[in-house]
């Protein structure tokens, strides 16, 4: 037997990183990475390879090894982070998977206003400074009935700026029942706290009455805060106060009424058979002074806090020095007054959002049929089969209520469970996030958008290809 190579002559045996630099394989990350990126990787991967030799792994100390545990970083790096999926989840409004998909109108003036100079400051009438919510203003109070609109950079920075403005050092009073946590670490309790306004909670977990409220008014308060529970529901024995008596009471004691409406749907969605959501501009007729929701949850734009209300009040709010920190980029407002005019012009299923939630059962049927029919000639061997799904809104709106949807079940011995199936996709040029049942891949078509049938059919073909 010949003696094994010691530690000592292992390390000795390491390649350089010039050798390491110099095979053919590094070129295409070159390009794309940067020569000295490739090399901080080389260099990490050299220096674990080191270190299990100095612990005395079993390790040879090859130019082999060295790459085997860089590649897989470097593919990483080289692929890209935020970057396109196939969403055949059913969940619409998926709020890990980037929540809405844009319309077409809106990814044009987006391309528009970030490829050229725009009037995001300027008002061309006057040739001096403008400011950059006007474009959308209008725009709210056309399509919520509010007086006066604003918009920040999300929901939660909305109710921030509404209770650190209007309620910094009063007291606000919630009920209990609406003290919820929405994903992503918002509190509103821990909101209240940040903005320097002191909650009062009023009422009992499942029962809230009108004179909870009355009882809780004293000369601190500023506001009654009615929060949406979003992403969960009460069922039983429970009351809340109806807003019109919330609106009366406020207006009796002089204090505001405040909204925070979460998902914020725009039109009635019975039609599409979600019911029970208030409309922004139902909260505005009942007598809510000012009230604030995402853009890119039921609306269907991009990621925004829309705030619309009193004229007063968004007044103050324009003026209030947080402003500053939650404005909203050229890009955002330029897809949300794109997204907003395709409401005023009553095109509302050429919103992606609202047109997943409104396609026919009929139409998602045809549709998984199609996927099946394609993946079939794809994949010989598996075994799929076209099936109804329960599907879902998502962020925080209507959780109660499944939507009733169709897709597409894959299942193919060579490749494996459903799990290793569902990892393999992920792993795709461009990943395919779906769902399982039954140890076996669930594809809902509710999601899809135009092309990712296509995208899905290649996803397969080089898993398969893999095995
Ligand atoms: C989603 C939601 C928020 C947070 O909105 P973002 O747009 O994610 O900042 C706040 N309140 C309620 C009730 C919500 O549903």
């Amino acid at each position: 037997m010949k003696p094994q190579p010691s530690g000592r002559e292992k390390l000795r045996s390491l390649p350089s990183m010039d050798l390491l630099l110099s095979i053919p394989e590094l070129e295409p990350y070159f390009s794309s990475l940067g020569r000295e990126t490739v090399k901080s990787v080389l260099s990490e991967a050299l220096k674990v390879t080191r270190e299990k030799i100095m612990l005395g792994e079993d390790t040879v100390p090859s130019p082999e090894a060295v790459f085997t545990l860089a590649f897989p970083e470097l593919n990483a790096k080289k692929k890209g982070s935020l970057r396109q999926v196939v969403n055949a989840t059913g969940v619409v409004v998926h709020t890990n998977l980037g929540r809405s998909c844009l319309a077409r109108e809106a990814i044009d003036a987006v391309t528009s206003v970030s490829r050229s100079y725009s009037t995001l400051e300027y008002d061309l009438s006057e040739g001096r400074r403008g400011h950059r919510t006007d474009h959308v203003e209008w725009l709210i109070r056309a399509i919520t009935g509010a007086e006066s609109g604003l918009a920040v950079n999300n929901n939660a920075g909305a109710v921030l700026l509404m209770l650190a403005a209007l309620c910094s050092g009063k007291e606000v009073i919630v009920s209990r029942g609406e003290l919820v946590e929405i994903g992503g670490s918002f509190r509103i309790p821990e909101i209240m706290a940040f903005s320097g306004a002191k909650l009062v909670e009023v009422g009992a977990t499942n029962r809230t009455h009108l004179k909870d409220y009355r009882n809780a008014i004293t000369g601190e308060t500023a506001a009654v805060l009615k929060v949406h529970p979003s992403n969960f529901r009460m069922e039983g024995f429970t009351s809340s106060v109806p807003r019109e008596e919330l609106a009366m009471l406020a207006r009796e004691r002089e204090i505001l009424f405040l909204e925070d409406l979460g998902s914020g749907t725009i039109i009635d969605l019975s039609s599409f058979g979600l019911k029970g959501e208030p409309t922004v501009s139902d909260c505005i007729r009942q007598g809510v002074d000012v009230v604030t929701f995402s853009g890119d949850k039921m609306l269907g734009g991009p990621q925004i806090g829309c705030i619309a209300g009193k004229s007063e009040i968004i007044k103050k709010l324009r003026t209030f020095p947080l402003l500053r920190a939650l404005r909203v980029d050229k890009m955002t407002l330029a897809a949300f007054e794109a997204t907003l005019r395709l409401y005023l012009s009553e095109r509302f299923l050429d919103i992606p959002t609202l047109s997943m939630l409104g396609v026919k059962a009929d139409d998602l049927r045809n549709r998984a049929l199609s996927l099946s029919a394609q993946l079939k000639e794809t994949l010989p061997e598996a075994s799929i089969s076209v099936v109804e799904v329960e599907d879902a809104v998502g962020g925080g709106a209507f959780p109660a209520e499944t939507l009733p949807g169709w897709g597409v079940t894959v299942s193919m011995e060579a490749l494996g469970s459903a799990g290793n199936i569902l990892a393999l996709l992920r792993e795709c040029t461009v990943p395919v996030i779906a769902g399982a049942r039954e140890n076996m891949t669930v594809l809902h078509v509710r999601t899809l958008i135009q092309g990712d049938e296509d995208i899905i059919c290649s996803a397969f073909r080089s898993i398969a290809a893999g095995r």
